[in-house]
């Protein structure tokens, strides 16, 4: 007998796998997909390992397979448990990042009566009852049993009877989610059909289809010969067309408009970059390298990314190219397109579960040499891995805020050992951590330190630092300081384009009352409401809570309520008033709802139908327009002023990110950032495009007050709709984990907290939470058991959530 471990989709399997035995006849190899009996009930499962003796004594029989070939590849299983282990995720939650789009299926379970005429002198009432009705029929599903009999009885009758060789059952997965794509076809019946006797709009529809060689769509027929449904009803009803489904490839990328394009000549830098790159990828075995490529945006690391996969399909392996969601446009896509023709898949959240699903196809299949992708394209059944590249590596977006918690960058240099591929970091702010492991030589450190200059002279933009105290000093209230409105008006006269800045949603961001002191907030949430003014309601930005305007406060009842606080509207309105002349566009997700209106709204800019483009952090992000000379800050505090050791960080990367949207053209451009902290070191290393300088002082602070990369962190967050019994919890679970590290003799832990989290209620519910730092945080907390209402996030991007 032989035995399989295997990863059971329930979340009562948690972190573990349980042991099948594997009946002679059914052919079971690793990273298979398997039906199991687990409990009462049949589940889905994933062989993840084959045993000659197994884990428990007492073993049940896999039922069958799922299809004839493995899902997933020996490295993708073991990816899958590093994941489990290392994120302390549940271990089908891991594996199922990896299945293809609309794999997870319920299982039906049926009964049949083993011989129709079995003996039924010797049952009782209930058995023969469950008897009558499988005989009534071929076989009946366990569901309608358990409706007749009662959900217990009938799961213990049935059993008596299957042990006693009355009943046999049998499984069925539920019905698929995803299918191929048909559309629906016209055809002639009869190719010489006489149409004398038609109307003028059925022969003229007879006279279209005669004319065609290839198969018709209906929707061609329809849209070509103006006839209506049923016109082609009345045809087919005389048998004289034929309708009929035919598949069709869903394919996200339209080649319609794409020309192939060669590699461009590079530059020295650029070229060098290549030159290691590809030593890399020619190297014989060994540990596979990490490349980190710092350069500014617009430095040409693209075309970079683009040469090294050619190098890499030359070689015989493929790619994965992860990008953040928001940079994956048409234009994005288009580049790669372009330069492999037909040889790229995207896999993003916004395709369809078919389309996802027709793409996985063509993946597994070995259709692409690349795939692009955001966060979750990691996981792509590519075959022949060579090359991971990620692009903007800093990027917050990279970490999956739900369970499982993992960091794309990390999962990728997992992979890349498990597979042998390299991998590129790219970005012009990289993580204080990549930066970190290039200094100290675990990645290899390329540097492309200067735009490319496709028309001469465009140098990185110049910035200008504005003191938001002097402004008020100067006895100017007004958002605008002198600068950035002087700035606006000039730009406007020479009729260039503006950019706003601004990282907050909304008009008024926070509603107090003068006399009280009361701030408004959400009942769920206790987070400020914001006034939106478009449809004039007052909304929680956390979880969607929408209000009534008031004017009255509902602490003291005055009439003094104060909207305060600037958000993007109230931006767009101020502007309104400030420069009438010019025409505004509003970029942020409040107007970005539906599946194209990011490249529909940068379109139109683009397309010169407005003069100031007022946005959030959408704005700052890979997107260029030539036309724009002048990005303006608003205000660079908001993120700034975060009680987050990141949010240094944080604010140097988007300040460097937005100003880099200046001047992409051969005008050059202009950054002024406002700011109320001036001297502060992020700011002033964003206004010199100095990375250098920036990662000096943040490692050394980081270093100071150990901070990653020099320990590691763990996020602890119970949550839970009383606030007493949420800190209690927490309180006791700190306690808990003291005592663990002592009787296990683990050292170098701190655990800090309880403390109310920094959004202490989230619809609803209170949370407060435990940060861990040391390192082996995962091990360490890998055998605690933790009740429900706990989660753990390992590496937390941010404290405050
Ligand atoms: P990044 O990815 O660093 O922002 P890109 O690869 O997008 O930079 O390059 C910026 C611009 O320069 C693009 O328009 C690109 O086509 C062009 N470019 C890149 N490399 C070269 C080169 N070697 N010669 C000419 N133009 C180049
Ligand atoms: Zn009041
Ligand atoms: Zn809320």
């Amino acid at each position: 007998m032989r035995y399989a471990e295997v990863s059971v989709n329930s979340p009562a399997a948690q972190r573990r796998t349980f042991s099948y035995a594997i009946p002679d006849g059914l052919d079971v190899r690793e990273g298979q997909a398997v039906l199991v009996p687990f409990g009462e009930r049949v589940l889905q499962g994933i062989v993840l390992e084959l045993t000659p003796v197994p884990a428990v004594e007492d073993t049940r029989e896999i039922l069958d397979v799922i299809g004839s070939e493995p899902v997933l590849t020996p490295s993708r299983v073991s990816l899958a448990r590093w994941i489990s282990d290392y994120y302390l995720s549940p271990l089908f939650d891991a594996v199922a990042l990896m299945l293809p789009p609309g794999f997870e299926r319920k299982a039906i379970s049926f009964v049949s009566l083993t011989h129709p005429d079995a003996d039924t002198s010797s049952l009782n009432d209930d058995q023969r009852k469950v008897v009558d009705i499988a005989s009534g029929q071929g076989r009946v599903e366990l569901k309608q049993l358990e409706k007749a009999l009662g959900k217990k009885k009938a799961s213990t009758v049935v059993s008596q009877l299957v042990r006693q060789g009355i009943l046999t059952r049998s499984y069925e997965l539920g019905p698929v989610r995803v299918k191929p794509k048909t559309e629906l076809y016209i055809r002639l019946t009869d190719d010489n059909l006489n149409t004398s006797k038609l109307s003028i709009k059925q022969s003229a529809l007879v006279d279209f289809l005669k004319e065609r060689t290839v198969p018709v769509p209906w929707a061609e027929a329809r849209q070509k010969t103006g006839c209506g449904k049923s016109v082609a009803d009345a045809l087919a009803n005389k048998g004289l067309i034929a309708f009929y489904e035919q598949e069709v490839k869903r394919e996200p990328i339209s080649y319609i408009d794409i020309q192939t394009s060669q590699p461009l000549e590079l530059t020295a830098d650029q070229q060098s970059a290549l030159d290691s790159i590809k030593s890399g990828l020619e190297k014989p075995g060994g540990a596979p390298d990490v490349f980190l490529l710092h350069g500014v945006t617009g430095s040409g690391k693209t075309e970079v990314y683009l040469q090294a996969l050619a190098v890499a399909v030359k070689l015989g392996k493929r790619g994965i190219v992860l990008v953040p969601e928001i940079a994956l446009t048409p234009q994005t896509i288009k580049r790669f397109a372009a330069r492999f023709p037909h040889r790229v898949a995207v896999l993003h959240s916004r395709l369809s579960l078919g389309e996802q699903y027709d793409e996985w196809r063509r993946v597994s299949s070995g259709d692409c040499d690349v795939v692009i992708g955001s966060r979750s394209a990691i996981f792509a059944a590519q075959p022949d891995l060579g090359l991971i590249i990620i692009d903007e590596e800093h990027e917050w977006t990279y970490k999956q805020d739900n369970s499982p918690h993992y960091h794309a960058r990390s999962v990728a240099l997992k992979l890349a050992e498990l597979t042998g591929a390299l991998v590129v970091l790219g970005s012009a702010t990289p993580d204080i951590e990549s930066y970190y492991k290039a200094q100290r030589g675990e990645y290899q450190l390329l540097e492309l330190p200067q735009r490319v200059v496709p028309s001469a002279g465009a140098p990185m933009p110049q910035v200008e630092v504005v003191d938001m105290r002097e402004e008020l000093k100067a006895g100017n209230r007004n958002i605008f300081s002198r600068s950035l409105s002087q700035a606006i008006n000039e730009a406007i006269a020479a009729r260039d384009q503006v950019i706003l800045f601004l990282n907050r949603r909304g008009g008024a961001t926070f509603i107090q009352c003068r006399r009280c002191g009361f701030v408004l907030r959400c009942k769920r949430c206790e987070a400020p409401l914001s006034h939106h003014i478009a449809d004039d309601v007052l909304t929680c930005h956390q979880c969607g809570y929408k209000a009534p305007v008031t004017d009255v406060c509902p602490n003291c009842n005055s009439r003094q309520l104060k909207f305060l606080g600037i958000g993007t509207q109230k931006l767009e309105q101020e502007a309104r008033y400030t420069f009438p002349r010019a025409r505004q566009m509003r970029w942020d997700s409040d107007v970005t709802t539906g599946k194209s209106s990011h490249e529909a709204i940068l379109r139109k800019f683009r397309n010169k139908e407005a003069e100031i483009l007022i946005g959030t952090q959408m704005v700052a992000k890979g997107h260029d327009i030539p036309s724009v000379t002048l990005v303006g800050v608003v205000s660079a505090d908001t993120s700034l002023n975060l009680p987050d050791f990141r949010s240094g960080e944080r604010t140097f990367q988007l300040l460097s990110q937005v100003a880099g949207r200046a001047g992409r053209g051969p005008s050059g451009g202009r950054v002024i950032v406002q700011t109320f902290s001036p001297e502060h070191y992020a700011i002033q290393a964003a206004a010199g495009h100095d990375y250098a300088s920036f990662y000096e002082q943040e490692i050394a602070y980081r270093r100071e007050f150990h901070n990653p990369p020099f320990t590691r962190l763990a996020r602890l967050t119970f949550m839970h709709t009383n606030d007493a019994i949420c800190q209690r919890e927490a309180e006791r679970v700190k306690k808990m984990l003291v005592e663990e590290g002592d009787t296990r003799g683990i050292a170098g832990i701190d655990i800090i907290g309880p403390a109310p989290a920094y959004i202490h209620r989230l619809r609803g519910r209170y949370r407060w939470q435990l940060i861990l730092r040391g390192s082996g945080l995962s091990a360490f907390l890998s055998p605690v058991a933790f009740p429900r209402g706990w989660a753990i996030d390992i590496d937390p991007m941010a404290l405050v959530q």
